[in-house]
């Protein structure tokens, strides 16, 4: 049995907006799947978040989800991103909120890369 995500995608969400062009970003990247730009509030010296095009909640939602062509345009789309920043050498840490007790703060599926210094362990 497949089921839909149950959390109702909202189109008025920042990244949403981001998306129509209506408020701006720092672009690190675009293209057909993804859209890259720097975290406006950055915990790290390269803080980038990486969206899908798509109008997917978050992780939970997109895995379930997402075509097989959009889960691959994004994987290699985050992959693309980090090239770019030239974070593959030293390193960079992944990590996406998922939902009210992941710590979710925008309802549209994305990608945190992180990079820049020495990250440390992965702590909760
Ligand atoms: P979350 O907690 O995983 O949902 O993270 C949301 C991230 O979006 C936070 O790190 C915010 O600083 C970031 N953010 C919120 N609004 C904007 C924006 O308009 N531009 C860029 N980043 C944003």
């Amino acid at each position: 049995m497949t089921t839909k995500e149950t959390v109702a995608y909202d189109p008025q969400n920042v990244f949403a907006r981001i998306l129509r062009g209506e408020l701006p970003c720092n672009k690190v990247y675009e293209n057909e799947y993804v859209l890259a730009f720097h975290d406006i509030a950055p915990k790290a010296p390269i803080h980038v978040l990486v969206i899908p095009k798509g109008a997917y909640v978050s992780f939970a939602d997109f895995s379930k989800n997402a075509s097989d062509a959009e889960i691959t345009g994004f994987t290699r789309g985050v992959g693309q991103v980090a090239r770019i920043l030239q974070v593959d050498g030293p390193g960079y840490r992944l990590l996406s909120n998922v939902g009210k007790e992941g710590g979710q703060e925008v309802p549209h599926f994305h990608v945190h890369i992180f990079a820049g210094r020495a990250l440390g362990a992965m702590l909760p």
